[in-house]
């Protein structure tokens, strides 16, 4: 497999009045061309900042990328945290793209939906204004927008959330880009519709062979649709896997408690099933040792003292928990849970 993308030791802190915030403590993965790949997790976990990092579109003002032992953000080799202003433009919208939560951040209320399409074309693309619109109108074609011709002079406000949906994919999509970072792309939609834009995205995703990075909080949108899930945690990679491993076989007691709260996955019933209480630490002041520790039921006392070292269970199985941790005490933990 070719990697398009990978993250090293990535770390982003935003100074805030309050302090600084450790948003992303020190992340590494990669992403391989023509793959999806989810990052899991609960609002302020650090999932989507880490998208931003990829675009470069987080306030540099406030922000601190790298910490003191630099990270990189290599795609097809060149580090896009070296890039400028004007680089990252360039390639923002036609070889990296992303669509969010909200069509509404990325479209332009106050302009046709054909022209919005035509204009990231437009950018990117020495072509005339008819050929960009023609293939604004191939664009609205390939998202499945019924009469799409009619649909190409309408505005934002005339379609519906799912169609939005769909005019901001086929904005994000127009110029083939070869990363597509989608950003709880389903969340604002009901669940018919989510089936919906997840099968168009994978479709699409196969027409035009682009990798995708799937940010999510829920981990029952991307059972069908990705090859590999990372969970994070407070900044961190808690544990990464392929989406078997991690349905079937998740050994972090966060990834299992994000799991116990998809509705429809059957569990192994030998197994408990973890709920999910309290909240995430305060990144201003993060803790040394295992982040989940106040919510976990299995904590052990070398979980608050020392970060979990990571365990490796497969080619693409890794977990940071003292529980799977040959050095860590397990007595009086219950056996099915430690691996
Ligand atoms: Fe729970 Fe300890 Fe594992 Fe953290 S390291 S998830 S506290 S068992």
């Amino acid at each position: 497999d070719e990697k398009i993308l990978e993250v090293r030791n990535l770390s982003v802190s935003f100074h805030t009045y309050a302090g600084t915030s450790h948003a992303v403590r020190g992340v590494d993965f990669y992403l391989n061309k023509g793959e999806t790949l989810a990052i899991v997790g609960e609002s302020g976990c650090g999932k989507t900042v880490t998208s931003k990092a990829i675009m470069g579109l987080l306030p540099m003002e406030q922000t601190e990328i790298g910490g003191s032992e630099g990270a990189e953000i290599l795609f097809n080799g060149e580090d896009l945290l070296k890039k400028s202003e004007n680089e990252m433009t360039a390639i923002r919208g036609s070889k990296i793209s992303m669509i969010f939560q909200d069509p509404m951040t990325s479209l332009n209320p106050t302009m046709r939906i054909g022209e919005q399409i035509a204009e990231s074309i437009l950018i990117h693309n020495e072509i005339s204004k008819a050929d960009a619109l023609k293939k604004a109108l191939e664009m609205l074609e390939m998202v499945k927008i019924p009469n799409a011709a009619q649909r190409l002079k309408q505005y934002p406000f005339e379609f519906s959330g799912g169609m939005r949906q769909r005019a901001m994919i086929a904005v994000a999509l127009a110029c083939r880009p070869e990363i597509l970072i989608a950003d709880e792309p389903t969340t604002a939609l009901d669940v018919t519709i989510q089936a919906q834009i997840m099968d168009l995205i994978g479709e699409l995703q196969k027409e035009l062979n682009m990798a995708v990075i799937l940010v999510t909080h829920d981990l029952g949108v991307v059972a069908s649709v990705a090859d590999r899930i990372q969970v994070m945690y407070a900044g961190k990679i808690v544990e990464r896997g392929s989406v078997d491993e991690i349905f079937y076989q998740s050994t972090h007691p966060y990834t299992r408690a994000l799991l116990s709260s998809v509705p429809k996955i059957h569990t192994n019933n030998k197994e408990t099933l973890y709920s999910l209480k309290g909240t995430p630490p305060d990144l201003i002041h993060p803790p040394t040792g295992c982040a989940f520790a106040p919510r976990c039921e299995y904590g052990m006392r070398i979980c608050r003292n020392k970060y979990p070292e990571t365990v490796k269970f497969s080619e693409t199985q890794e977990c940071s928990c003292w529980l799977h941790h040959p050095k860590a005490d397990h007595s009086g933990l219950p056996e099915n849970m430690v691996r």
